[in-house]
């Protein structure tokens, strides 16, 4: 297979390849750090990342991609449970850190390498094939325990370049990343897609509007975020004409992860006449859809299948859905070099996730738009309520709610009902938890919006949203969801 990342020796040695805060690598720097770490590495059969988001664990992915060794990123921000549990599913040989990581008590145990992100040792050939294992990512854990996804090179490699190709992105693209390492969008996408390209990548350190528009306005030209920071993004814009004037300039705003609210949507191309394009990706399947760059941002779509892969939608009786009419809803399958190719240490899961003729089961739940758009509406387990004889999906609930003045954060879930089998319960948190609007208003509300069965039924009050630290909603925390 031709090099992952070819940049590393043919970009001009000074070109930017990434920087983190004050710190920053060019590809001639990088190929000589990453150079001067795969021999370290090169013995070990699978290798853990500390993945903190600094350059220590950019630089580390890279080497281990270099020295086809298998990398798990781990989440510095994981309780002990669930490392304890990724560290004896994956069994690394060591750990890659940065010289001041301090590592929790399930590390410990582990050898540790620490990486030098100024050191110099020739790039090595890369020699890994296709289908050879290359990362191995848990997943967010947003519906049960995080499986371990094992992501073939060829995925990373056709993932990138389907992305490439919707979105325009060159090596004269600097990207602003503000996002953590250790899931497909922040590393994946965010790291390893600009190294593919030859581009840069600046990376926030942590997420700010300001880094944002600081950024932006300095020669960054692309913003990769999850919704919750377009959702701070469109509260800032009111006020921050310099955030203003950063995303105006910008050439790509894309957001994934999770459904981008229509609200936050609008309210950022109202104040700014830029529309977010949306993405939908999986850690299992690395990129489905796309808004392409060139196409039409309709809010609550993720555009249509990127190049390369072969998107269907079934329904539950396994036809295939045919109908393009924004309505009839069926499981998004797919198929496509993108595929991972087993949860790690889970053939019952793996066999579970497939069809006989090899399409993957996604578990989300879509329409069509007329013109080949995808509409999703939820995940099967958590999004689709049954109730008085219709399929509702929870998202286009939870965008009808969003937009009362009265409510800042909305989930939609169902519950058991003698009547209609399962009734819509809203879980908000008010704008003002001193008058939160009562349930009468809001079945109104969406009642008026959407229709009248789409009302819910139950409306409860909280401080805040269970999220994981992607800033997905977790439904099965919610108190009795
Ligand atoms: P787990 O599989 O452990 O429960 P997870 O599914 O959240 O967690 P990821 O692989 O990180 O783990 O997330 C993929 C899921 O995120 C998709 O299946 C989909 O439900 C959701 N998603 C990603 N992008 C979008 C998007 N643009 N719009 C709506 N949902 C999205
Ligand atoms: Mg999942």
């Amino acid at each position: 297979m031709p090099p992952l990342f070819p940049a590393l020796t043919e970009a001009p040695a000074d070109h930017p390849a990434l920087r983190f805060g004050e710190r920053s690598l060019t590809y001639a720097q990088l190929a000589a750090a990453a150079g001067a770490f795969t021999g370290r590495i090169g013995g070990a059969t699978r290798v853990a990342v500390w993945a903190t988001p600094t350059m220590e664990t950019a630089v580390a992915v890279v080497a281990a991609l270099l020295a086809g060794v298998p990398a798990v990123p781990l989440n510095p921000k994981s309780g002990e449970k669930e490392l304890g549990h990724i560290l004896s599913d994956s069994a690394p040989g060591l750990v890659l850190t940065a010289p001041d990581d301090q590592l929790p008590a399930p590390l410990q145990h582990l050898p540790r390498v620490d990486v030098d992100v100024h050191g110099t040792g020739p790039v090595p050939e890369d020699r890994a094939a296709d289908a050879d294992p290359a990362l191995i990512v848990y997943t967010s854990g947003t519906t049960g325990p995080p499986k371990g996804a094992v992501i073939p090179r060829r995925a990373i490699a056709s993932t990138l370049d389907a992305l490439a190709d919707a979105w325009q992105w060159t090596g004269d693209d600097v990207l602003v990343h503000g996002l953590p390492l250790f899931h497909v969008h922040g590393l994946v996408l965010g790291t390893l897609g600009p190294l593919r390209r030859g581009g840069s990548v600046r990376h926030l350190g942590r997420f700010s509007t300001q880094g944002v528009a600081r950024e932006l306005n300095s020669g960054a030209t692309m913003l990769f975020g999850v919704p919750t920071m377009y959702h701070r993004i469109a509260e800032a814009v009111t006020s921050d004409p310099e955030l203003v004037k950063a995303l105006t300039g910008a050439r790509l705003l894309v957001s994934g992860s999770a459904a981008l609210p229509v609200h936050d949507h609008g309210r950022i191309a109202t104040a700014t006449g830029r529309r977010v394009i949306e993405r939908y990706g999986m850690t299992e399947t690395l990129m489905n859809t796309s808004v392409r760059a060139d196409g039409e941002a309709r809010p609550g779509t993720v555009g249509v299948p990127l190049p390369g892969v072969e998107l269907r939608l079934v329904e539950e009786d396994g036809s295939e859905v045919t109908a393009y009419d924004g309505e009839t809803v069926g499981e998004i399958q797919v198929r496509g070099p993108n595929l991972f190719t087993e949860y790690l240490n889970r053939p019952d899961a793996t066999a579970a996730a497939f069809t006989a003729d090899g399409w993957f089961r996604t578990g989300d739940m879509a329409v069509r738009d007329p013109d080949g758009y995808v509409r999703i509406v939820g995940r099967k387990a958590t999004d689709l309520i049954k109730s008085g004889g219709y399929k509702i999906g929870a998202g286009e609930i939870e965008n009808a709610l969003l937009e009362h003045p009265g409510v800042r954060e909305a989930a939609v879930t169902g519950e058991p009902d003698a009547d209609l089998g399962e009734r819509i319960v809203a879980w908000i948190v008010p704008a003002d938890l001193q008058s939160p609007p009562s349930l009468e208003e809001l079945a109104d509300h969406v009642a008026g919006r959407l229709s009248p069965h789409k009302r819910p039924r139950v409306v409860h009050h909280l401080d805040a949203l269970p999220r994981n630290d992607m800033g997905k909603i977790m439904k099965r925390a919610l108190p009795h969801g």
